[in-house]
């Protein structure tokens, strides 16, 4: 069977972006494929977490993702740090990936910010620690959001130019697996920016913790332009904030666009928005009741993480040893 590898930051609450570029997605890949799924707690402290919150994310995302439908017991699904290898081979990768190929990469762009000298060297490596993290286990698939596409590409660059400098055909080359209707939610504040944990605006995104009311304000508050909506898909060019609901109510109720746009043509935002709330409350509360019950006892959840971690170490640890081996380290 092929093996997925997929990884999400516990840097805060997760939202609608990542449960529909994402997590319902590996709902149904988990069906066909044997599935590693990550909180990636070490690529969180790329940017400053509270230690506090970091831990409180790591269960809460982990108890989003069971909510959501992952079954914890068929797939294996723990947090980065308890398994060593990740960071082991990522140091490998850092001496095999150029630096050139790391300048390229927009995310560190947006997320360094102006100041790029004051981001933590750790923020640039990233992708070095997102190749290990896929490589580690020899995962053959990706399962990501748009956003990561780029990121992919340098774990494939990165896999064939260790085989290449050490003569061998050692690790696949992972493909990305892109689908969904979603597979870039934008924020609600600007259509030109994805939705992100780590926007500073909670009204950018709608959180799986939010409960019904703070589900419609955000929605009633989401920035719109004066027209109505168009009768066509190209009506909505140029006007990305119109897109991008749109596209949400899509992706909620399983409908392509233009058949969204055949029932709102020509009505009032106000009247979409109201129906786009009732669709977003029906697919979110459920899985938000279950995160709450989860959390409640998150001795469930380490349980959980930790029996992951012991699976997961199971697969890396002889995959790092073939790999120290094959650079030339002296192993006990
Ligand atoms: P951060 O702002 O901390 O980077 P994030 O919101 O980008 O958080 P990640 O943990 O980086 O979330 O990504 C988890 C998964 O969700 C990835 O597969 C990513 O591609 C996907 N994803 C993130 N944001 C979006 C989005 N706006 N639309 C679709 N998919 C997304
Ligand atoms: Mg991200």
């Amino acid at each position: 069977m092929q093996r997925i590898f997929s990884g999400v930051q516990p840097t805060g609450n997760l939202h609608l972006g990542n449960y529909l570029g994402a997590i319902r997605n590996w709902v149904h890949l988990q069906h066909d494929y044997e599935c590693i799924f990550c909180m990636v707690d070490m690529h969180a402290i790329t940017l400053w977490q509270d230690p506090k919150d970091l831990l409180h994310n790591t269960r809460e995302v982990a108890a989003g993702m069971i909510a959501a439908g992952i079954d914890a017991e068929k797939q294996i699904l723990f947090n980065q740090s308890m398994v060593p290898a990740h960071a082991q081979l990522a140091w490998v990768f850092n001496c095999v990936a150029r630096i050139g190929w790391l300048n390229r990469m927009t995310q560190f762009k947006d997320k360094a910010g102006k100041h790029k000298e004051n981001a933590s060297v750790g923020l640039y490596a990233y992708p070095n620690l997102m190749s290990a993290d896929i490589l580690i286990y020899k995962a053959t698939h990706v399962p990501v959001g748009e956003d990561q596409k780029q990121h992919l590409e340098l774990a494939r660059d990165t896999a064939q130019k260790f085989n290449s400098d050490y003569g061998v055909d050692f690790f696949p080359l992972p493909e990305p697996l892109i689908f969904g209707a979603a597979r870039r939610v934008m924020s609600f504040r600007d259509g030109t920016k994805k939705m992100s944990k780590s926007d500073e605006s909670d009204y950018s995104r709608i959180n799986m913790t939010d409960d019904a009311d703070t589900i419609a304000l955000k929605i009633r508050k989401a920035k719109t332009d004066p027209l109505p909506l168009p009768e066509t898909i190209e009506g909505l060019t140029e006007r990305p904030e119109a897109d991008n609901l749109v596209g949400i109510f899509a992706a909620l109720s399983d409908l392509e666009k233009a058949a969204v746009l055949e029932r709102f043509a020509g009505k009032p935002f106000s009247e979409f928005k109201q129906d786009l709330t009732d669709l977003a409350v029906s697919v979110l509360g459920p899985i938000n009741s279950e995160m709450k019950r989860l959390m409640a006892d998150p001795s469930h959840i380490d349980a959980v993480l930790h029996r992951g971690a012991e699976r997961a170490n199971a697969i890396a640890e002889p995959i790092l040893k073939d790999v120290y081996d094959i650079v030339g380290f002296l192993r006990p």
